[in-house]
């Protein structure tokens, strides 16, 4: 008999996280401002760009965060707190991109499609390593 991997070892694999921030209608726009706004004020997370245009794999127009894990604890249950009516992809990066988007994912809100999820990868070995955000600018 072997023991089973300890929850411990299989959670070390997420080197990262990533909120994806979406928003549909120019009333939901100006919610992601906001919201964006409010994140670059609190927190050392970094900021991706406004993706205006749908980017595969995702369905709707986003900004992203990416995040270190220590910053899960406080920066997701704030997410939760204040995302108003925004639908919010929020997965893991733990190598294995196409399962962190499609099996591993936590969605707020509304369940978005995951578009052409054949395009990721399988496994990734980039260690995405988050640069915080210390001069804010939103
Ligand atoms: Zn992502």
């Amino acid at each position: 008999m072997t023991n089973p991997p300890s929850p411990t070892s299989e959670i070390a694999r997420i080197g990262s996280y990533h909120a994806h921030i979406y928003y549909r209608t120019p009333e939901q726009r100006a919610q992601a401002e906001h919201l964006r706004t409010q994140i670059a004020e609190r927190f050392s997370v970094q900021l991706g760009r406004w993706r205006d245009m749908v980017v595969g794999p995702h369905a709707a127009p986003m900004f992203q965060v990416a995040f270190a894990t220590e910053s899960f604890p406080i920066f997701v249950p704030w997410l939760m707190l204040n995302r108003e009516n925004l639908t919010i992809l929020l997965h893991p990066n733990s190598g294995q991109p196409r399962r962190d988007h499609q099996v591993h994912a936590v969605w707020f809100g509304e369940v978005l499609p995951i578009m052409n999820p054949e395009h990721l990868p399988e496994t990734s070995s980039d260690d995405e390593t988050v640069t915080p955000n210390t001069t804010p600018t939103a």
